[in-house]
């Protein structure tokens, strides 16, 4: 068996030559970046007992959102596995980083991943912490750091994000399914070598030695194709692929839901688009949502639907009574304060769509 010499280290442009640089200057040197940071909502985060699994509350709501996601930048989402192009019916490829697709060969984006992407977004606008980060210990801001509840000892109370996305011992209120593509097939693309970040060179990360803010990647009119450097074969779902999905939520209340119409970008007055998957600061995984359908229950509905002997009439809403109910809920949370809105306008000029911006050019 011959082994390969190992691939080529990525090359770095000679920044000497790029850009006047000066001594101890080192982030004048480096390219625009591809991201912003949110900076955290100046109150803390506000932490609530969550609403509970154990019954459908009569003042809250319940139901199921039905989504079309369409892609609009190149889309991989990775599951880590690489294969022989062969095997996915592409002989002119050797080795490819695959993506998951379901036994009708139709491309599938999991939940889990959907969900983080709502996530992240749905924590910048609320007063949330910080779930998942890299950053030490020491540099997450006072009052940040991740909520844990401990239900044993009666500690409950979480943030805004997870009462609804779940934390540490406790579930949350919503639940995304996969998202299946409406066509059977893939694209294959190319993932340049990406750098890892390297908070270290750009001191904006931090202000005082605690995390400045969230990051958050630009929406650009296009993914970078090829980079200077090869990259790595990837399958890929490509622009105008359409992928379906549902959530189903409970308990909430209508702040909560019309927040999340807003982190789904179903508010006109901020048209923001999703960002899946790998490859974000070339421009790729944006995706524009659009909610289909609604089967939203309150209460007291509820409860009918299970002491009658006749199923009631279908309570899915489409169309104008579906914006309608939608743009309600929006307002609702608009008006309870309930959404941050300087974060809410700093992040609608990152993850705005449609955009102009141009993919950035040389190092990502
Ligand atoms: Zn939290």
């Amino acid at each position: 068996m011959s082994s390969n010499p190992p691939p080529p280290k990525p090359s770095r442009p000679n920044l000497a030559n790029s850009s006047p640089r000066r001594r101890n200057n080192s982030e004048q040197a480096l390219p625009a970046k591809p991201y912003e940071l949110i900076p955290f909502p100046k109150q803390p985060p506000c932490l609530k007992r969550p609403a509970g699994h154990d019954k459908y509350l009569p003042d809250r709501l319940h139901g199921t959102l039905f989504l079309t996601l369409t892609v609009q930048t190149a889309l991989h989402v990775s599951t880590g596995v690489v294969v022989m192009g062969s095997d996915i019916g592409n002989n002119r490829i050797p080795l490819i980083k695959t993506m998951v697709q379901n036994p009708d060969q139709k491309l599938t984006i999991q939940g889990s991943s959907l969900k983080g992407c709502v996530r992240s977004v749905y924590e910048a606008v609320t007063r949330s912490c910080i779930c998942k980060t890299k950053a030490k210990k020491l540099q997450i801001p006072d009052k940040y750091s991740e909520c844990t509840p401990e239900p044993k000892k009666g500690r409950l109370d979480v943030c805004p994000a997870c009462q609804i996305f779940g934390a540490l011992n406790w579930q949350g209120l919503i639940e995304f399914q996969d998202a299946v593509c409406q066509s059977t097939g893939f694209a294959t693309g190319f993932m340049p070598s990406l750098y890892r970040p390297r908070p270290d060179q750009r001191r904006a990360y931090f202000r005082q030695g605690k995390v400045a803010g969230r990051k958050f990647y630009y929406h650009t009119i296009r993914a970078i194709d090829r980079g200077q450097n090869q990259g790595i074969p990837v399958q890929t779902a490509a622009k105008e692929y359409i992928f379906t999905t549902a959530l189903h939520f409970k308990n909430l209340t209508a702040e909560e839901l019309g927040t999340l119409f807003i982190v789904l970008g179903q508010d006109p007055q901020y048209p923001i688009a999703l960002k899946v998957g790998g490859g974000k600061p070339i421009g790729m995984g944006t995706m524009t949502v659009q909610v289909t359908a609604i089967d939203c229950i309150k209460g007291q509905n509820l409860r009918d639907r299970y002491v009658a002997y006749q199923s009631p009439d279908s309570t899915q809403l489409t169309g104008d009574v579906l914006q309608q109910l939608m743009q309600q809920h929006i307002q609702t949370a608009h008006a309870s304060a309930f959404v941050e809105k300087p974060q809410l306008d700093a992040l609608l000029e990152v993850l705005r769509y449609p955009t102009d911006r141009e993919p950035p050019t040389g190092m990502y």
